[in-house]
């Protein structure tokens, strides 16, 4: 059976002297393997297309849940992302964290799209900070995968975003402000200087801004094409950066290695 898709190409992997595997993501069947005959040496007619960061037309092969490319052509490359060590560093992360979040034959047009949207963003932010793009991208695609926070207001008392610091609570998914925070930690104890519940759970409660949690709220909730369209004032991007990571990592359970390489934090 022949399938024609779009697909971006998420990794590669040599599979012999005369193959190579690619990881695709698709809208249509989510992720997906497939076998690439020729090698990388005598850059086959299929080299350009089936590179990491491109995104292209495919005609597939499949038996047996098996694919194997018949053709290829190129829609996008996002290789001006390798112009500059970070945003090469946050592009592969991008590619990494679409990868683990998505499933195989499962549809995934958010998803996919949310990933070209933050490497086209990437590719050309101009003078937006990088911490910006990786933030409002790590909320959304956590939120996509069935994690999605509620930042309205705060779980004790019902008050919105005002001028005090609210407290994220990350694996809960909820924000407290200032006075029921206090309240919320009497009911918690404390194990090896670790906030647990009273199911030994440990708790992550993130101080923020309210700037940031406008910001946040921001991420999760406009409509895709503007996701990137806001700013921050540049003292509070750390904190942004850093809660919307720690919320992606603890909800997907896993710590993206790649993140480890970026020259700022
Ligand atoms: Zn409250």
């Amino acid at each position: 059976m022949l399938y024609t898709l779009k697909g971006l190409v998420l990794r590669e992997n040599v599979a012999g002297d005369n193959a190579r595997y690619i990881n695709l993501l698709t809208a249509e069947r989510g992720r997906l393997s497939v076998l690439v005959r020729g090698s990388a040496k005598s850059r086959g007619k299929f080299t350009a297309p089936t590179q990491i960061f491109c995104y292209s037309e495919m005609v597939l092969y499949e038996h047996n849940g098996k694919y194997t490319l018949n053709d290829a052509s190129l829609i996008e490359n996002y290789f001006y992302l390798c112009s500059d060590f970070d945003t090469m560093t946050l592009g592969t992360y991008v590619l990494n964290a679409a990868e683990y979040v998505t499933s195989e034959e499962q549809p995934e047009e958010e998803i996919l799209r949310l990933t070209l949207n933050t490497l086209w963003a990437l590719s050309h932010r101009r003078e937006r900070d990088l911490r910006l793009i990786k933030g409002a991208f790590e909320l959304r695609l956590a939120a996509l995968a069935g994690f999605a926070p509620n930042l309205v207001c705060c779980q004790g008392c019902g008050c919105g975003v005002g001028e005090d610091r609210l407290h994220l609570n990350v694996m809960e998914g909820t924000l407290l402000c200032e006075k029921c925070v206090d309240r919320f930690q009497k009911e918690v104890y404390m194990e090896n200087d670790i906030l647990v519940d009273e199911n030994r759970t440990a708790q992550i409660i993130l101080p923020l801004d309210p700037a940031v949690v406008l910001a946040m709220q921001y991420a999760l909730y406009v409509q895709p094409n503007k996701l990137f369209s806001f700013t921050l004032a540049q003292e509070l991007i750390p904190q942004f950066s850093h809660a919307c990571e720690k919320y992606l990592e603890n909800h997907v359970d896993h710590h993206f290695q790649v993140l480890d390489m970026l020259t700022f934090s």
